[in-house]
């Protein structure tokens, strides 16, 4: 899938490619957690433990360029799979393997609790997005019952032009669809798709989305002065799909996307709350539920999850293992948790700073009396700090 020269940048980038289309990265926040520096948004919203999770892709190569995305142009692009298809058992091992491997410098670091580094061998989560479009992977459906053998949950990114894979893809533990822009033309000059008929398969997408009994997500990529506006008809395309969760995240200045994109438009995080007020507005059957500051994320939730006035958008991580082994039929509100934190902060981002220090590292800090108070890490130089379209 890739040549000599993608795959010498990839690795360069920390990626391990795994047999022929797939690849793992560590995640910033897997990092920060086992330093105790804090998790990722999705330990926020659902209970994703970061420390325990692998984030890999099975397939390197998609059928957009998006603007917003890391990813260079040189990485692969197609519509059909061209390639030998892998054993899932072998991705399965091989994609751990590596991610331990990744982490093997962890051990005996002074940040890291030399327990929590133990439990972080054990990986209770997958994060399918990373890089391209995991979905196309033509045995996609053996490496989830893999992984739920395993007791490891999975969470799926697709960017909506693989319709019938979303159709025919069993459960997993929640599945997302990214919805990049509003109307036909702004997708097309975000997504940059290969395929003609994209508007059609993104519908479509939405609609089989509608159809799924677990849990499910629309994200979008919040991109100021690009796609944050247009309320209703974000508002019907998410009423189609009819999603367990809404995500709204702002872009993040990182990777390649920064020769196609500026700083600017990144919105600051009050402007995403700001956002998803507004769509609040037009899905009266959804509320916000909480946020994630330093990854600027919103997330909101059918009204179902509150339940005697809880929100309950924690996963049960062991009941899903369970249903999903089971064969039986079952549906998200089978395998819920109460959500531990919920509501907005308030915290205002125009007042912080974002510091880029020679490493490369981007900070998100607070301007105060007392001088500068680092707030959070965030990777700036190739790596999302957190999943793609990834979403994750
Ligand atoms: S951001 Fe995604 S890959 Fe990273 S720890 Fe969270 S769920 Fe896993």
């Amino acid at each position: 899938m890739l040549t000599p020269e993608a795959r010498a940048e990839l690795e360069k980038q920390q990626y391990r490619v795994v047999g022929e289309h797939s690849a793992v990265k560590v995640c910033h926040w897997t990092k920060s957690m086992m330093k105790s520096e804090g998790g990722c948004y999705k330990l926020t919203f659902y209970g994703i433990q970061s420390y325990q999770c692998m984030q890999m892709t099975t397939s390197m190569s998609c059928a957009n360029r998006c603007q917003f995305c890391w990813r260079g142009y040189k990485a692969p692009v197609s519509k059909e799979w061209k390639w030998t298809v892998d054993d899932p058992l072998m991705v399965l091992e091989a994609s751990l393997s590596a991610h331990h491997d990744l982490l093997a410098g962890f051990k005996g670091n002074k940040q890291v609790k030399p327990k929590v580094y133990e439990q972080s061998r054990r990986i209770k989560h997958v994060a399918l997005s990373l890089t391209g479009e995991p979905i196309t992977y033509p045995r996609i459906n053996e490496l989830i019952r893999l992984f739920h053998e395993r007791g490891i949950s999975t969470f799926l990114v697709t960017n909506a032009q693989y319709p019938e894979q979303i159709r025919d893809l069993a459960p997993v533990t929640q599945l997302y669809v990214s919805l990049d822009a509003p109307t036909k033309d702004l997708l097309k000059t975000i997504d940059v798709p290969l395929f003609r008929d994209y508007w059609e398969r993104l519908q479509q997408s939405l609609a089989y989305l509608a159809q799924k009994k677990q849990r499910t997500t629309v994200r979008l990529t919040c991109i100021k002065g690009m796609n944050m506006d247009n309320i209703s008809e974000y508002a019907r395309l998410i009423q189609k799909a009819s999603p367990d969760f809404i995500e709204l995240k702002g872009y993040m200045f990182v990777g390649a996307s920064r020769q196609r994109l500026v700083k600017e438009n990144m919105p600051y995080h009050e402007e995403v709350v700001d956002f998803a007020k507004e769509l609040e507005k037009e899905l009266p059957g959804y509320e916000t539920v909480t946020e994630h500051v330093s990854s600027r994320a919103v997330m909101m939730a059918k009204k179902q999850f509150n339940i005697n006035n809880k929100w309950h958008t924690w996963i049960d991580f062991p009941k899903f293992q369970e249903l999903a082994l089971s064969g039986k039929n079952f549906t998200s509100m089978d395998y819920l948790k109460p959500t531990p934190k919920v509501g907005l902060s308030g915290v205002i981002t125009k007042r912080m700073f974002t510091e880029i220090d020679s490493s490369g590292e981007m900070s998100l800090g607070e301007k105060g009396l007392g001088g500068r108070k680092i707030l959070a890490p965030i990777e700036a130089t190739t790596a999302p700090q957190s999943c793609q379209s990834c979403p994750l």
